[in-house]
């Protein structure tokens, strides 16, 4: 039987209807309906208002998101995935791990796969090893190092959605951080790639060599215990983040060019980039969950499978970081997904100064987030309102305060007001900021807005299952990346993801007891034009 709503070019694809009584659409959570022709969404409907012909699933009062976008993933594919017999993460892996987490785009980071993806022979490369292998739909940034901004152009030419630097060694030695006279250059040709303040953005891990290095010898100086996480803290200063946003807006000023800050951790540097945004600075910020979620005095000394660079930094810097979100000063929430095989992270030495820097979490980004917003606010001293007034931020409203460790949870979806939560938005406010902050803003750094972030007409048909109820324990049979080491192991989480679907099919089902994969493999890159 044909469905009215099929059009003559869709002839061979049935439509299909989803449906619930919470969809996040363009209007907000809503009950609603989608009919979805072929790989896209062709019309948003009242709920009632299911088309003739259609039988719609109905997935009750589940919550229906768009997929998740995270613009920060590092994939070791190709060159590392079986090298010395130690493998990292491959497209294989990590796209599991992201469909099992509601992500269906991810952007790869240019610098963990052998070759860097510094031109476009090397971009070849990872296009063949990802073909086949993806779960989910991905891109690619490219990548900005020494003595090869002539790549640029034709990299930007074949597809890629922006570039990437970083400003101190990335980790890897075949891809050399830049400084401010290797900035220029790259930025002269990324600026080539569109109008005034338009074109592909950079993206800058923002630290600065030089205070690391000052405090590191410093540390070294007075024979600094690096077990401690104090250390490994002390040796990554604040001033490293804010030195380096600093320059990066002068650029992105003088050369009308976006620059996007990644994994800003130190909320030290808000005021600097509310100022730059506030005068029309294209600049855009992200955090990344770990940030948003652990705190320095929580992580146990040894414990290096919390190294990630920037540091975690602490309680009060944490609630500043969140202030920032709800204030929209900050702009998106990534993973920054960085394994390694295990040995790297050198745990039986707990060495900080020695162990690879990156925490693996892709696929748990979605409930982390939720629950820290959901959950009563950390309890705040006199010390954390203060640092934040200092900050210029506004300090978040009173709040009963709990402590942080059993926590304990506002009834959710009370209604319309249901729920008190992180600055005292309700439940609905926050499943729309948390698709906006891990959805939609990510889209539109990786050019993908309307297509990818958003369910609505004319977007590909991305979307996941979420029981925001639900409670449960991270342990390593919900990890889906390669290898399960993960500081969110033990973490008491609320919210689960129960399916996720990938332009009209779906690629994972989840009941928090058993998770699978359905069909095979068919992300599919997505070449920016
Ligand atoms: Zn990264």
């Amino acid at each position: 039987m044909c469905c009215p709503f099929l059009g003559d070019e869709s002839k061979n694809s049935m439509a299909q209807a989803f449906r619930s009584t919470r969809v996040l659409t363009l209007q907000g959570l809503v009950p609603a309906v989608f009919v979805v022709e072929g790989e896209r969404i062709v019309e948003v409907r009242s709920w009632k208002d299911v088309p003739a012909g259609a039988q719609p699933r109905d997935f009750g009062d589940l919550v229906l998101l768009p997929g998740l976008v995270d613009s920060h993933v590092h994939i070791n594919d190709p060159g590392r995935t079986d090298s010395e017999g130690v493998g990292w993460e491959g497209f294989s892996t990590a796209s599991r791990a992201a469909a099992s987490g509601g992500v269906t785009t991810l952007v790869d980071m240019p610098l963990n796969c052998v070759p860097e993806t510094i031109d476009v022979n090397a971009l070849e490369a990872k296009r063949a090893a990802a073909k086949g292998q993806s779960w989910v739909d991905w891109a690619t940034w490219g990548g900005v190092v020494r003595g090869k901004a002539e790549a640029l152009p034709a990299l930007a030419a074949a597809g890629v959605p922006g570039f990437k630097c970083f400003l101190i060694h990335s980790g890897i030695d075949g891809f050399s951080w830049v400084d401010e006279p290797e900035l220029r250059l790259a930025l002269g040709k990324i600026r080539e790639t569109g109008r005034r303040g338009t074109g592909l953005p950079l993206l800058a891990h923002a630290e600065l060599a030089r205070p690391v290095n000052a405090a590191t010898e410093a540390l070294n100086a007075t024979g600094a215990n690096w077990r401690k996480y104090s250390t490994y803290l002390a040796s990554r200063p604040d001033a490293a983040e804010v030195e380096a946003i600093a320059l990066l807006i002068r650029l992105a000023e003088e050369f009308e060019t976006p620059i996007h800050i990644v994994h800003l951790a130190s909320a030290q540097a808000l005021p600097l980039l509310a100022e730059a945004r506030g005068r029309g600075v294209p600049i855009t910020v992200e955090s990344c969950a770990q940030y948003l979620w652990f705190a320095a005095e929580e992580i146990p000394d040894g414990a290096t499978e919390f190294k990630c660079a920037p540091p975690i930094r602490e309680r009060a810097n944490r609630e500043a970081l969140w202030a920032a979100l709800e204030n929209g000063s900050i702009d998106m929430i990534t993973t920054d997904h960085s394994p390694c095989p295990p040995a790297m992270k050198r745990r039986d030495e707990g060495r900080w100064d020695l162990a690879w820097g990156g925490i693996a979490s892709l696929g748990l980004a979605l409930p982390v987030v939720w629950t820290a917003l959901t959950r009563n606010k950390i309890p705040s001293s006199t010390k954390q309102h203060a640092a934040m007034e200092f900050h210029g931020l506004p300090p978040i409203g009173q709040k009963q305060e709990r402590p942080m460790d059993g926590a304990q949870f506002h009834p959710l979806w009370v209604g319309e007001d249901g729920g008190v939560e992180r600055g005292g938005v309700n439940s609905t406010a926050s499943i729309q900021r948390i698709a906006e902050w891990m959805a939609a803003a990510p889209a539109r750094l990786a050019g993908l807005a309307g297509r990818k972030g958003v369910l609505a007409e004319g977007a590909d048909a991305d979307f996941l299952v979420f029981d925001p109820d639900a409670a449960w324990t991270v342990a390593p049979k919900h990890l889906h990346f390669r290898h399960k080491l993960s500081p969110y192991i033990g973490a008491e989480l609320r919210g689960r993801v129960l399916q996720t679907w990938l332009r009209g099919e779906q690629v994972f089902s989840g009941d928090g007891v058993s998770a699978g994969f359905v069909g095979s493999p068919r992300g599919r890159e997505l070449v920016r034009r």
